[in-house]
């Protein structure tokens, strides 16, 4: 059955220009794209989206770098797409992400990972609702 998820092109991905090739990936990856948007977000918005990472010594700074630039938050969607999206992306810090992953090919550091994705049902659905509108979702 076809599913779901909400995803992120990072800032550190927008500004080296990678936001195409990503896209690329998710697309020969089999994901419908099914709503993109380029937008900048507050630090107060990135605390809201991350906010189960609050207690996390990463936060600040997480919450800093998501505030830094624009990015392109997304829904996906194809069967199994929650978990293959994770797989697409590869591990969070990019020395330990899997040949062939975006992380692989376009993410710098651990904190810099080019692309976000949902862990989750629970989460997918918090998350598509925090960045879209139901009209922008048909
Ligand atoms: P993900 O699900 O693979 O994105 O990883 P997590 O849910 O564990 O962490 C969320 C995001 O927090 C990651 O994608 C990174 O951008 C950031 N992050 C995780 N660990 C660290 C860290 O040790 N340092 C920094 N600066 N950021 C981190």
């Amino acid at each position: 059955m076809s599913q779901r998820t909400f995803s992120i092109i990072k800032p550190d991905a927008v500004r080296k220009g990678y936001t195409a090739a990503i896209l690329a990936e998710i697309e020969k990856a089999g994901f419908k794209i099914v709503s993109i948007k380029r937008m900048s977000i507050s630090k107060a918005q990135a605390e809201g989206f991350y906010h189960v990472h609050a207690a996390r010594p990463f936060f600040g700074e997480l919450t800093d770098f998501m505030s830094s630039g624009p990015i392109f938050p997304m829904v996906l969607e194809k069967e199994n797409a929650i978990a293959d999206l994770r797989t697409l992306m590869g591990a969070t810090d990019p020395a330990k992400a899997d040949e062939g992953t975006i992380r692989k090919q376009f993410a710098a550091s651990i904190g810099e990972n080019a692309i976000h994705g949902s862990d989750a049902e629970e989460t997918a659905a918090f998350e598509i609702g925090y960045f879209f509108a139901g009209i922008e979702l048909k």
